[in-house]
């Protein structure tokens, strides 16, 4: 009888433990994803391309203005390379906070950080489209 309680108490204390780590590792996952930051590109006022600043990468922004080298480096973007003929946006400092933007006005070209308070993509489409 001592020995199937001592079990169950282990068993209700696991359980509890398990629900306690659910419910921080909840916590830290909402909290966390509420910073997510985002690079949105528009071309001519439009909504071009959303990309995600927690990954290095290089894009490339086609339009039937030009081109803009995107980067994306350790959360801060910048704009490498581009068409435009003052290469304003390539010596613009790069942006790593929500509400900054690299304006190339030649190509139309707006590189913006926004933060989105959803982390689903589908979210981010739907308020592109
Ligand atoms: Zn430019």
């Amino acid at each position: 009888m001592e020995a199937i309680d001592i079990k169950k108490k282990d068993f209700i204390l696991i359980c509890l433990l398990l629900v306690i780590a659910a419910v921080m590792y909840g916590v830290w996952y909402f909290t966390s994803e509420k910073e997510n930051l985002y690079v949105q590109v528009t071309v001519d006022g439009k909504v071009y391309e959303t990309y995600q600043t927690d990954k290095d990468a290089v894009y490339k922004v086609e339009t039937d203005n030009g081109y803009n080298v995107i980067e994306v480096k350790s959360g801060k973007v910048s704009v490498t390379d581009a068409s435009c003929p003052d290469k304003i946006c390539v010596h613009e400092n790069a942006i790593s906070s929500g509400g900054q933007s690299i304006i190339c006005l030649p190509n139309k070209v707006v590189v913006s950080v926004i933060e989105k308070k959803e982390k689903n993509d589908k979210e981010i489409d739907g308020v592109v489209k």
